[in-house]
């Protein structure tokens, strides 16, 4: 039996974004429409909504790549460059759409909940990521996908244009 997936309406993101403070973005190359809202204490840093609605037939996109994602983005540089200054801080779990017990409206605003719930934790994040030692902006945490020894190694790094900061998170282990 082939999954079904709730609908959400363009509408209802649309105002439940502009309520949460969020505002649209336009990504070029990106084929959905995505929302933003800019961190209150970290000016640099975004919370983006990528809401898998298609841009251009503002219908959701086609099953299997249903889910909406939120993520923090450190943005260096003036807002009309964003792309080019912006970079992936880090993510939170997906919000999927594939029906559960409710059905209709109770399905899409339990939906919509989630959306809301993951979006209010990345910006609590945000508040939590460990800062820079160098500039005190957010770092990023992540794995050395290089292969060879550090291969999965985790690190901080820092996304500010010009810092540099990078340092390797070693686990107790490693040092046993
Ligand atoms: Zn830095």
């Amino acid at each position: 039996m082939a999954a079904t997936y709730i609908e959400v309406s363009a509408t209802k993101i649309e105002a439940m974004m502009s309520q949460a403070g969020f505002s649209e973005l336009s990504v070029p190359g990106c084929a959905e429409r995505v929302f933003v809202r800019q961190h209150h204490v970290h000016s640099k840093v975004q919370v983006r909504v990528y809401t898998s609605l298609n841009r251009t037939s503002n219908t959701l996109r086609d099953v299997g790549k249903d889910r909406m994602r939120v993520t923090a983005f450190y943005t260096d540089g003036s807002e009309k460059n964003y792309n080019d200054v912006s970079r992936f801080l880090f993510g939170a779990k997906g919000v999927n759409r594939a029906s559960g017990e409710q059905d209709g409206d109770a399905a899409m605003s339990a939906v919509l909940d989630r959306l809301l719930e993951r979006m209010r934790e990345v910006y609590a994040l945000i508040n939590k990521a460990p800062r820079c030692p160098k500039c005190s902006e957010p770092l990023r945490e992540a794995c050395s996908k290089k292969k060879g020894p550090n291969h999965k190694r985790p690190y901080t790094s820092c996304l500010k244009h010009g810092c540099g900061h990078f340092q390797w998170i070693d686990r107790v282990k490693d040092h046993a």
